[in-house]
């Protein structure tokens, strides 16, 4: 492995900043997937072999990251490889459905007991659309409601206050739906509701206010946006209980949480959901989304009395490549394989915040399992607004990233961190320690993170 990391690819004259300078010509900001730009420029991706990844300079490090969580294996697994080189050969994609899709339609459909039937999309994003428009055509009824911070990909009605800040948000009690991109009619902040997380008292006045009209509301199982905060005890128990109570249809977002339990998230919390979505790591890292419901609610997209309620295309939907790289992917992601993982996950979560404390830095892990989210504060975490990063904490943030980076460990900026199969006990370890000397440097820079 080189160890010689160093951030050289912030360098003018390093592969990345040439191949960005090209890039800023021919796309937005050099750009085309938001959620992966860091300023000044990222560094380039060359190749990835189980947990670590190479750039184009040539330095390897330890992946954390795994595109935004979805390769649960870690890069060019050989069962993955193996799958997808073989349907390569058979094809790539048909103008009729394979038997592939039957087979990771019967692994999701075996794996979450509120799933008896699933349709595959080419995303997370596609995977909400659908299931908000399920609720809708089964429901009659136009408005969603979402919690406060939660992502759910780039579809209007849920771009609605993701990343506000607080004080933009209006009072908790009663918050304002606030829009997250330019470009999204106003007719849509009054379809969707925004609801705060872990707050029972607020979220049932406010869906008794709306509940005539509400058709679902969706729910991440611990979003991670929000600050990866897991549910309080009973509050999805208590969301079930109020949308079921007036015929609002609860949708479980699970394309970044299935990875929690071999029932998903909604396993881990207790959730009872009417609708689920998925993404990430049910395609064995190539795109994919998928929903899935009761066969009584799924009957909308049913094609065989005529034109259905809710008709669903889509080029891609069940690739085969997919399809199979799921499929394995899924296999492999066994009961025992999410136990050592998770437990993984959670030695990391109890090492970093013992470190923490034994540092006397205002600082702090939450997450659950093989995912987990760093704070640069000591404050209590609730909810979105409490776990909001300002500019300045935005900016320590920044550093740390940049610090894991320079000793050779990839995060996601914001502070994600997650765990892949490949991992072992060593990663964990030298992460920790990465994150040892990271601290040493930045509490110098900044002595006001110190307690
Ligand atoms: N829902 C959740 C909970 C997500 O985390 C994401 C993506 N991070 C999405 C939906 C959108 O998925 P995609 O990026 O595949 O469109």
């Amino acid at each position: 492995m080189n160890t010689g990391f160093g951030n050289f690819f912030l360098d003018p004259s390093s592969r990345s900043s040439q191949l960005y300078q090209q890039a800023v010509k021919l796309m937005p900001g050099g750009n085309s997937r938001s959620t992966v730009f860091f300023s000044p420029h990222p560094f380039y991706a060359l190749r990835g072999h189980g947990c670590i990844v190479t750039d184009v300079e040539g330095v390897e490090r330890i992946d954390f990251h795994n595109n935004f969580t979805s390769l649960i294996h870690g890069h060019a697994d050989p069962d993955v490889i193996k799958a997808v080189t073989d349907q390569l050969q058979l094809g790539i994609a048909f103008g009729a459905p394979t038997e592939s899709e039957i087979e990771l339609a019967n692994l999701i459909t075996e794996r979450i007991s509120s799933t008896e039937q699933v349709r595959f999309a080419n995303s997370g994003s596609e995977a909400v659309l659908m299931a908000i428009r399920a609720a809708r055509a089964f429901t009659g009824r136009e408005k969603i409601a979402k919690f406060e911070g939660s992502y759910h990909g780039c579809y209007d009605n849920v771009e609605v206050s993701v990343g506000t800040a607080p004080e933009e948000m209006g009072p908790i009690t009663n918050p304002i739906s606030v829009s997250d991109s330019e470009g999204i009619p106003s007719r849509v902040l009054r379809e969707t509701v925004a609801l705060p997380f872990n707050n029972q008292e607020a979220v049932a006045s406010i869906i008794e206010r709306n509940h005539n009209t509400l058709a679902a509301v969706i729910a991440d199982p611990m979003p991670w946006r929000s600050g990866l905060i897991p549910p309080q005890e009973g509050f999805f128990q208590f969301l079930r209980q109020i949308t079921r109570r007036y015929g609002i249809l609860l949708i479980a977002d699970e394309v970044m949480m299935f990875r929690l339990a071999y029932g998903g998230g909604q396993e881990t919390f207790g959730m009872e959901p009417d609708l689920t979505t998925l993404g990430k790591i049910i395609g064995g890292g190539f795109p994919v989304g998928a929903v899935g419901s009761s066969s009584e609610i799924m009957q909308v997209f049913d094609p065989t009395s005529g034109r259905p309620r809710v008709p669903h295309g889509g080029t891609f939907n069940a690739n085969p490549v997919t399809m199979v790289a799921g499929k394995v992917t899924l296999e492999k992601f066994n009961a025992p394989a999410i136990k050592r993982l998770n437990a993984l996950g959670e030695s990391l979560i109890l090492k970093l915040n013992q470190l923490f404390s034994q540092a006397r830095v205002k600082a702090q892990v939450t997450g659950v399992g093989s995912i987990l989210r760093i704070h640069l504060t000591s404050k209590p975490l609730t909810d979105y607004r409490s776990s909001f990063l300002d500019p300045r904490r935005k900016e320590i943030m920044s550093r740390l990233f940049f610090k894991l980076l320079d000793s050779g460990f990839i995060i996601v900026p914001q502070g994600l961190v997650c765990l892949s199969t490949p991992m072992t006990v060593k990663e964990v370890n030298d992460f920790v320690s990465a994150m040892e000397t990271s601290l040493a440097t930045l509490i110098e820079e900044y002595p006001e993170i110190r307690f």
